[in-house]
């Protein structure tokens, strides 16, 4: 526990009785062993917090910044605590603020294609919103039925549609952020161009909860795609899926979907729950396009013929909404299929420029045989994104050491073939410590200036993205 020495946490708890409603207080062992975890497998270890609190609005959680800014306890923000980087671990105990009561939806405005939310509200739900008035918000991080905008902006999340729509970041217009020091700041604004000043919204995107306290949200929609049709291609080699990728992209084709799976994913999803996927192809893309009906299966059919060009065994388009949901289910089930494995899974984020990717996944096939660690390898083969998934058991504490070892590995390998750290999960506690494999000291020195500029007594989510 930070608080210095002569303060007890009662005496802080107590003060924040004065803000909040008791019920908004949760100081039981029990209530704060579940704020000890999120979705990241960290072994046995217990990071609780002393106190989580639940505010109701803006100005709630300004008191609760300006009483954790005198006396100088950690605040860690959680959203649904989904992140897969440690990113709502609170390492040095402290207060977790969850945005579970600011979830509202505030304003859709059809005329100038934007929306007000909260931090907490709900990624799906804002998305069933604006797509009953014809509106569309595309970021689709995997687990939007749960993950909130807060989560999002704070991780700058993206999911298979970023190929062709981008990210999280590319949808901020402007926050509601409440500082290290308790003041409420709006940066950025609601207009889609504005180049006044310093960006201090994309500043905050990405920021994991170190520079501020994101409570509302001013977001960008686009027009909903009048339809959209998926499909499910299987190659007998890694590289003839890469070269088919690239040869769609060639062709002036925008999948809003280009996604691969290997073939020990299609096998451990198929075990899962089957559907007749087939598990002997060595990876399988899927492919999604929108638009206008008429030009997307022109589109699906050029993609048909490209993907045989590039010696596909098998081309499947979803003749219905049954199939679509069964190539969806299949993708997205990936994740809670590698999970039923083994106890814990742990899930990679390497990113590589898109024509690496054959090499990436070879490295990381072989990475995992060297280490004799199960991997099941799914990505977004547009964005050059992967997620190695690795199944193991974190109390076998050999198999955690080569772990840890292939993990470096790994992004040594991604850092050589001209990637990088994260694509969407971010950095947290997980990879802070390979931040200076590519950042330089001076580059390093910089974001720590940042850090200190907006958090200068390190309360906010102290040791994540950067260790020191
Ligand atoms: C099964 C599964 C699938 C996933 N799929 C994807 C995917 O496809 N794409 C992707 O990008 N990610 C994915 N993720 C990672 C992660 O869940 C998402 O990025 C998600 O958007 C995080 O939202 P959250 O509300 O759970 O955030 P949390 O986990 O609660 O928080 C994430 C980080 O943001 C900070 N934070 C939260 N709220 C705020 C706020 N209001 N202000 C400031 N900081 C804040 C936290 O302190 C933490 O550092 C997946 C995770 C799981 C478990």
């Amino acid at each position: 526990m930070t608080v210095p020495n002569s303060i007890s946490i009662e005496e802080v708890i107590s003060e924040l009785k004065l803000v909040l409603d008791k019920k908004n207080i949760l100081t039981e062992y029990e209530e704060r062993f579940c704020y000890a975890y999120d979705a990241t497998a960290i072994g046995d270890e217990l990071y609780l917090p002393d106190v989580v609190v639940l505010p109701e609005n803006t100005e709630q959680v300004a008191q609760i910044m300006k009483i954790a800014n005198k006396y100088k306890v950690p605040v860690i923000t959680r959203g649904a605590g989904t992140n897969l980087c440690g990113g709502c671990i609170t390492l040095k105990n402290g207060i977790v603020i969850h945005t579970s009561k600011l979830n509202k939806i505030l304003s859709i405005d059809k005329e100038n294609l934007t929306c007000v939310v909260e931090a907490g509200a709900v990624v799906e739900k804002l998305q069933q919103e604006v797509e009953e008035l014809g509106l569309f918000y595309p970021p689709d991080p995997s687990n939007l039925k749960v993950s909130t905008i807060g989560g999002s902006v704070a991780l700058s999340s993206s999911g298979p549609r970023c190929f062709k729509y981008g990210g999280t970041k590319d949808y901020v217009l402007g926050l509601e952020v409440v500082t290290a020091k308790g003041e409420i700041i709006n940066v950025g604004g609601n207009t889609v161009k504005n180049v006044t000043g310093y960006n201090l919204s994309q500043l905050f995107v990405g920021s994991e909860g170190t520079l501020g306290i994101v409570t509302k949200v001013t977001l960008k929609l686009v027009p909903l795609p009048e339809s959209k049709q998926v499909m499910l291609v299987f190659f007998d080699s890694i590289d003839d899926a890469a070269m088919a990728v690239t040869d769609i992209i060639s062709h002036k084709i925008t999948p809003s979907t280009l996604d691969l799976m290997d073939q020990k994913t299609m096998d451990t999803v198929e075990q899962f729950h089957p559907t007749g996927l087939p598990t002997h192809y060595d990876a399988a893309l899927v492919i999604e396009v929108d638009g206008i009906a008429d030009t997307i299966s022109v589109q699906a059919k050029q993609i048909e013929e490209i993907c045989y060009k590039n010696n596909s065994k098998d081309v499947r388009i979803a003749k219905d909404k049954k199939e679509a949901d069964e190539i969806w289910f299949a993708r997205r089930s990936a994740f809670g299929a590698v999970a039923r494995m083994k106890p814990n899974v742990i899930t990679e984020d390497a990113v590589v420029p898109r024509d690496k990717i054959p090499q990436m996944v070879k490295a990381i096939r072989k990475i995992a045989e060297k280490y004799n660690l199960t991997v099941c390898t799914m990505g977004h083969a547009g964005d050059g994104n992967l997620h190695p998934n690795f199944s193991l058991d974190l109390r076998d504490h050999d198999e955690h050491e080569r772990l840890e070892k292939a993990v470096e590995e790994l992004f040594d390998a991604a850092i050589e073939l001209g990637g990088t750290l994260s694509g969407e999960h971010g950095i947290g506690m997980s990879k802070a410590r390979f931040m200076n494999k590519v950042a330089s000291e001076e580059v390093l020195e910089y974001m720590r200036l940042i850090k200190n500029s907006f958090d200068p007594n390190n309360i906010l989510n102290p040791g994540k993205i950067l260790i020191k």
